[in-house]
């Protein structure tokens, strides 16, 4: 079992799944009205002097609507945001290239770069308003290759006035980003903090209620059967008693580290109590796990705490019991524990 694998479950716990429904909403709100605007724009100005404007307003607002059915029926592909910022980059050339409505579609290239930006979403959103702004300057620079006519003044005026608005948007959202980040890093250690004892580092029972078994009844086939083995440390007390409490606590820290170069990466040890702990095997049959639990207790009786003058054997107690389903983890601890009690009974330093 190692940091990382549990700094891995934690995480998958913690997903950011608020921001990706923000996300989506977005990209539905931004599908919808701009669509929306574009059909009626489409619609005004048909019978004008502008056959080009209306035939890229209706392609770009039937593309639009595809696009967001299409992200309706695969809600968890990302494919949809990058289409939407292409079709912004269409657009955005489009306008330039028909010159919009009497000549002023500059005006609404505004929102239309802003839109990218969100859409796309922060890195590959620099690439798409570069590829968006170069088309748009080659045009610009050359209008006998476009429709469209401007005024030297308007072109040197639209493209500062837009290199403005692009960086004054990006630096906006990269401050979002970040702090959105740190949030969740924040987040992430605050919720590693709850989930383990501060003593052994182990996880501990929380960990096992709200993350652990969580993921378990997710996905039983990985998981099950699902062995348990609830571990005692025989006499403890007499440790505390006899060299005092730091040194019990050692002893606690030095068995930690046994049992955890026992088991596999994807095994789990858990501090449950002051000297219980559980251990789990997922796919692990009653058989295989009682012969696991039997190599941590050898393992354990092999090496007594050896500190100064404090010579201590150290042995430990254990109740295996296997969960066949979801539906009985519950019944399955309890009957570890009842096993443990059987152990205890029964002389100490032994599997039951
Ligand atoms: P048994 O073999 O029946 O398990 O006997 P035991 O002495 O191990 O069990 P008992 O439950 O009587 O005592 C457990 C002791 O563990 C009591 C408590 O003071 C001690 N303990 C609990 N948490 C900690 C800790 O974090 N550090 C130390 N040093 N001791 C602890
Ligand atoms: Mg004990
Ligand atoms: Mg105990």
């Amino acid at each position: 079992m190692e940091h990382s694998f549990l700094r891995h479950l934690l995480k998958g716990a913690h997903k950011d799944e608020a921001e990706a429904r923000r996300r989506r909403l977005t990209l539905y709100f931004i599908s919808y009205v701009g669509g929306t605007l574009m059909a009626i724009m489409a619609g005004i100005n048909v019978g004008g002097d502008n056959p080009f404007l209306i035939a890229a307003l209706a392609v770009s607002a039937t593309v639009i609507y595809l696009n967001v059915i299409a992200s309706h029926i695969f809600p968890h592909s990302d494919v949809s945001y990058y289409v939407a910022g292409l079709i912004v980059l269409f657009t955005f050339n489009a306008l330039i290239y028909t010159g919009g409505y009497n000549n002023t579609g500059l005006y609404f290239l505004y929102p239309l770069i802003f839109v990218q930006i969100i859409v796309v979403s922060f890195r590959p959103a620099l690439l798409y308003v570069a590829a968006t702004m170069m088309l748009a300057v080659v045009m610009l620079f050359n209008q006998h290759l476009i429709y469209a006519q401007y005024a030297e003044e308007d072109v040197s005026r639209f493209l500062i006035s837009m290199g403005c608005f692009i960086c004054v948007a990006f630096i906006a959202e990269n401050f979002w980003h970040q702090s959105r980040k740190e949030m969740l890093e924040e987040n992430l250690e605050r919720t590693r903090q709850a989930n383990t004892d501060p003593l052994t580092k182990l996880p501990n029972r929380r960990f096992l209620e709200a993350v652990y078994f969580e993921k378990v009844s997710k996905d039983p086939v990985s998981y099950f059967p699902l062995s348990t083995v609830v571990v005692d440390i025989d006499h403890f007390k007499v440790i505390n008693d006899s060299y005092g409490h730091d040194v019990g606590d050692e002893v606690l820290i030095q068995f930690t580290e046994i049992m955890k170069s026992a088991v596999r990466t994807t095994d789990i040890v858990a501090r449950t109590g002051g000297e219980e702990f559980l251990v789990i095997f997922p796919k692990a049959t009653l058989t295989q796990a009682v012969k696991l639990a039997e190599i941590i207790r050898a393992k354990v009786e092999a090496k007594p705490f050896d500190k100064g003058d404090i010579h201590h054997k150290i042995t430990a107690s254990f109740g295996v019991a296997t969960a066949l389903t979801d539906g009985n983890i519950n019944a399955t601890l309890k009957q570890a524990d009842d096993n443990l009690y059987q152990a205890k009974n029964s002389g100490r330093n032994k599997v039951v």
